[in-house]
């Protein structure tokens, strides 16, 4: 089981299931004692004393908040394209904002332009917030098993 941080003596009764996978031998599941899915990981929330499965606790995969990482610079691109930009590639300099294109109203661009930097804010901040997650010398992950 997987705990984050630190939890004095603490007791779950959970389900196990076990399966036979076709290549043999025997891959074992708990069960969410919340919605009582199959799952591999079970988790226990900081403030709480009844773990769930990924799904109940609504946390993400670090894949899924790379993907979110995607939307961001999706939707980024797209805004800069509405504003006349060539590419998402060169930072918006806060006293710089792009040009307001031709025949666009004025509300309508500033705020398009405020989406634009607040996007590309947060987009900056989870960059920074993964390089650090992932730096070198800090262990995987803070994990105690016991079965
Ligand atoms: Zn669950």
């Amino acid at each position: 089981m997987r705990v984050w941080g630190y939890s004095p003596s603490f007791t779950a009764q959970l389900r196990v299931r076990s399966t036979e996978p076709f290549l043999g031998g025997r891959r074992f599941w708990f069960t969410c004692p919340r919605c009582g899915r199959r799952c591999r990981v079970v988790y226990l929330p900081p403030a709480s004393t009844r773990v769930g499965c990924r799904l109940c606790l609504s946390l993400r995969y670090q894949s899924q908040s790379r993907s979110s990482l995607a939307q961001y610079w999706r939707t980024i691109t797209q805004l800069r394209r509405r504003l006349g930009m060539r590419d998402a590639y060169t930072p918006c300099h806060p006293f710089s904002s792009p040009f307001r294109p031709r025949g666009m109203h004025y509300r309508r661009y500033a705020r398009l332009v405020h989406k634009l930097e607040v996007k590309e804010s947060i987009y900056a901040s989870l960059v920074q917030w993964q390089a650090y997650r992932r730096r070198p010398g800090r262990p995987a992950k803070r994990r105690t098993d016991a079965r």
